[in-house]
């Protein structure tokens, strides 16, 4: 097993004995944006020196900055069945929580999507209980398929990732064929005894076929997955090592590691109370989590959700964070029933602004959101989008991309002041771009969906 805890508790030992030189030695490796090695980041995981600690969010704001530019992608949660055969403890779609279940129906699904897309996203993320009867793989397959085939005349959902359980190579081949983006799996802890504690007499309390789901699902042709752990059930430094060692494992495997982490941290849900958790990450440590993720991967996409406080978001943005969720709700159903309030979400969120409103302050900000989802369309997914992030020819694409998805933003959700207000920076960052023909062919887009032609990339 790839994950092996001495070796994890060792390694973050020997860790707090590194001399202020050592540490300075793993910063300055840093800035080259390799990445770093399992030893260097557990060293800065153990920095307790409020000076290197400063340097730790200065490097990750630098890093981001030369990767992604000023570019956030926005995304939205869709829940579509709150049935589950599971009892994690700190979930509150828990089986023993008693609640009227609901599972949708491809109609209120296309409802859904209807009112996302009039929110103005492109980008959703499918998340289901697990219950293998009643949210089957086919009812997966084919709600996939009615997010995808609802046309509104604002867009409609082009880049469909999906957070479902671990599930074997056969489904993860329909995954795939039903034109998925990323596959997202939290490991919720890497810490056996905790998770397994966590995730009493379940299918998901199975430790090693959660772990190699990912083995599973690339080996059935999905290169783009995304990990994460659940902040706030085990210690976060071992948490931290463990991403580390699961990517260098898919890396080794299959060539590719992580396409995204997630970064979620512990909520309050019905059933249970935050009390009951000793290990809950600080703000202080979740900005430093943050800051090294981006400095140990600095190629990997880093998603932050509405768990999060604006003022939380607004922080992380600029340690790491390359995506965000906005305008979100956690339960079935939950976007036509937001005004009633009698939606039972799976946790608490912190952050209810409306995506306009998110955009507006990003936009203020000096942050370019974007909805672009060409990649994977264009097939820049796994090793491919890797190999491009890393020469740096990435920006060609993704920078444009994002000021052309801003645009189409701008001009069908935005008012005319929001146009106004707007529009200047978007051409102040195309003028930015260094290569002559595609700053040209960025303009040429903006003006043919000035005259109303959309979906350019
Ligand atoms: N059922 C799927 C599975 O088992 O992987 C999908 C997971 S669920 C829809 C999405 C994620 O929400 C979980 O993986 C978990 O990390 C997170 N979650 C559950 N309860 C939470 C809580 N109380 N606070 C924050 N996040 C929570």
């Amino acid at each position: 097993m790839f994950i092996n805890h001495n070796y994890i508790q060792t390694v973050l030992n020997e860790a707090k004995d590194a001399s202020k030189e050592a540490i300075d030695q793993v910063l300055e490796k840093a800035q080259l944006k390799k990445g770093l090695t399992s030893k260097e980041i557990a060293i800065l995981l153990e920095t307790t020196d409020p000076e290197q600690i400063r340097e730790i969010y200065h490097l990750a704001n630098a890093i981001k900055s030369s990767i992604y530019g000023n570019r956030i992608v926005i995304f939205a949660p869709l829940y579509i069945s709150d049935y589950c055969v599971n009892n994690c403890v700190y979930c509150g779609y828990k089986h023993n929580n008693t609640f009227p279940r609901k599972k949708l129906s491809l109609e209120e699904i296309k409802e859904e999507v209807s009112i996302l897309e009039k929110m103005g996203h492109k980008r959703l993320a499918l998340e289901a209980g697990e219950d293998p009867v009643n949210c089957n793989i086919d009812y997966i397959l084919d709600a996939i398929d009615a997010v995808y085939s609802t046309v509104n005349h604002t867009g409609e959902i082009r880049r469909m990732n999906v957070n479902i359980a671990a599930t074997s190579v056969d489904h993860y081949k329909k995954l795939k064929s039903a034109n998925i983006g990323t596959y997202i799996l939290f490991q919720e802890t890497y810490h056996q005894p905790t998770y397994e504690l966590m995730h009493p007499k379940s299918i998901k309390g199975d430790y090693s076929y959660h772990l190699y789901a990912f083995d599973r699902a690339m080996e059935a042709g999905i290169d783009d997955v995304g990990g994460g752990v659940l902040f706030g059930l085990a210690d976060p430094k071992f948490e931290v090592l463990s991403l580390m060692l699961h990517n260098e494992h898919l890396e080794n495997t299959f060539g590719v590691g992580f396409h995204t982490i997630s970064v979620p941290r512990l909520k309050k849900a019905d059933g249970m109370t935050l009390d009951q958790f000793p290990h809950l990450v600080s703000d202080e440590q979740f900005k430093k989590i943050v800051a090294i993720l981006r400095i140990a991967l600095p190629y990997t996409g880093i998603i932050l959700s509405t768990r999060e406080t604006p003022k939380m978001r607004k922080e992380v943005i600029q340690y790491g964070v390359s995506q965000v969720s906005a305008g979100s709700c956690t339960g079935v159903g939950g976007y036509k029933e937001s005004q009633d309030q009698t939606n039972i979400g799976q946790f608490d969120v912190s952050d209810h602004r409306p995506p306009i409103e998110i955009i507006s302050e990003l936009l203020k900000e000096g942050h370019i959101p974007s909805y672009c989802t060409a990649c994977y369309r264009q097939g820049r997914t796994g090793d491919r989008f890797m190999r491009l992030a890393k020469s740096g020819q990435i920006q060609n694409v993704c920078q444009p991309n994002a000021l052309i998805t801003l645009m189409e933003y701008i001009l069908d959700y935005g008012d005319d002041d929001f146009y106004l207000a707007h529009k200047d920076l978007i051409y102040n960052e195309v003028e930015k771009i260094k290569r002559e023909d595609i700053k040209k062919l960025t303009l040429n887009y903006l003006e043919k969906l000035k005259q109303g032609q959309r979906d350019l990339y």
